[in-house]
């Protein structure tokens, strides 16, 4: 069980959240990039061992999406954040 700090409703059991992935660095939109940097992107996401921010949504609760560090190999929270890019609540 991880327990995610919501930002909004503080601590809540990973049970009320929705996982949408890691965060991921998009290829720029300026003609740049080619078809590699696309699917490198969105099919062959990091995985790395250690911190990694990743979204989730709280389902069952505030409804917002939030940003959360976590360390893939302890579970340990490090830092959380609303999102900005996907919270339509702001
Ligand atoms: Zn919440």
């Amino acid at each position: 069980m991880i327990l995610l700090p919501c930002p909004n409703c503080g601590p809540r059991d990973e049970g009320e959240f929705t996982y949408g992935g890691p965060q991921r660095q998009l290829p720029s939109l300026d003609g740049q990039s080619g078809t590699d940097d696309w699917l490198k992107a969105l099919f062959h996401p990091q995985n790395p061992r250690g911190p990694m921010v990743e979204l989730w949504y709280h389902a069952s609760g505030c409804e917002a999406w939030i940003e959360v560090t976590r360390d893939t190999g302890t579970h340990e929270i490090i830092d959380v954040a609303t999102n900005r890019l996907r919270d339509d609540k702001q």
